[in-house]
């Protein structure tokens, strides 16, 4: 890790002090332990407030197209797949954006560990072992045993667009595609039904699943529409599904799968699953995944006079 983080100071230094970009956004060390946080570095001489490792969680696209000026950006696999979605969607400039790829080994998921030792006070990350002492007790874990769920299931660990490349390409192992969907879709209905009904009574709607996310750019959000009003505001698990199932639609075939949105989640609501079930069947009816290529067009932006439109007309 600490040569790569010596290469991306190292890039952002001289993009800076060479006035290619005015801005390099990227990840330093954050407030609490195991939590890396986004930062705007505007001088050479800020350069070292720049990190890289496992705690670099945050979806980095989601401050590009609102960051001004010509920008230099720290992209995972799924930072510049959204990089990529963002570009097709006319929300970014190829041109105005600088992409220092990174191979990503995953990232950690801080909840795992505090469900068993309760709030992290310290830790240290070292050769893939995390130790860290917590207000129930200390332990050391495995990186592979706390990796986040989506880094577990990540298919594009390496960056799919960049300017300039860091660390070793990762293999990416060839388990099934959503293994975990198909496990769902093979439950009874009443099984699933519970279960999202149950996830849904959790969520307290505040929103910072859509926040986090850098699909999520609408300058007002559906739920905060007046006229028409769709949600009323109340915390309630129809309005709480109404709001998930509309978020999931407005995803279909945009959703690059970055988990950034779980993560925020304060309630830990399972919203992978469906936006994971919306990206299996986007895939498997229109064979197209989000943001991994910028000559694909997105499935949904698509038209030809061909399409079968039976749920359109019925004959
Ligand atoms: S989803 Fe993939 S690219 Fe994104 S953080 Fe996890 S391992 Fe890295
Ligand atoms: S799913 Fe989680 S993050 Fe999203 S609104 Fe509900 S509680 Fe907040
Ligand atoms: S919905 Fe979640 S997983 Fe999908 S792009 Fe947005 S933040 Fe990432």
């Amino acid at each position: 890790m600490n040569n790569i983080i010596n290469d991306i100071r190292e890039t952002a230094r001289q993009l800076l002090a060479d006035g290619k970009v005015d801005v390099v956004i990227g990840y330093e060390k954050g407030s609490l332990p195991l939590k890396a946080t986004p930062c705007f570095v505007r001088s050479a001489q800020e350069v070292d407030r720049l990190i890289w490792d496992e705690t670099c969680e945050n979806n980095l696209a989601s401050f590009v197209a609102n960051t001004p000026g010509k920008k230099a950006i720290i992209a995972k696999g799924c930072d510049s797949r959204s990089l990529v979605v963002l570009i097709q969607e006319n929300q970014l400039l190829r041109d105005d954006v600088y992409i220092i790829g990174v191979s990503c080994p995953g990232v950690v998921n801080k909840r795992k560990i505090e469900a068993e030792i309760g709030e992290i006070l310290e830790a240290t990350i070292a050769e893939g072992t995390i130790s860290v002492k917590g207000m129930e007790g200390s332990k050391e874990y495995s990186f592979a045993d706390v990796k986040d769920a989506t880094c577990q299931t990540c298919r594009y660990p390496n960056p799919v667009i960049e300017d300039i490349h860091m660390g070793v390409t990762i293999e990416v192992s060839q388990s099934t595609p959503f293994a975990d969907v198909i496990e769902m879709e093979n439950k009874p209905d009443s099984e699933r039904q519970a279960y999202f009904n149950q996830q849904m009574s959790k969520c307290i709607r505040c929103y910072a699943c859509r926040n986090a996310c850098p699909m999520c750019y609408c300058p007002e959000c559906f739920v905060d529409c007046n006229s028409p009003k769709w949600l009323t505001g109340g915390v309630n698990r129809a309005e709480n599904l109404m709001f998930q199932a509309g978020r999931v639609l407005h995803l279909a075939g945009r959703c690059v799968d970055c988990g950034a949105c779980a993560r925020a989640c304060p309630q830990d609501v399972d919203i992978r699953a469906m936006n994971r079930k919306s990206a299996k069947d986007v895939l498997v009816m229109y064979h197209h995944e989000a943001g991994i290529s910028e000559t694909i067009k997105p499935a949904l932006n698509e038209f030809s006079a061909d399409d079968p439109e039976a749920f359109l007309v019925k004959e």
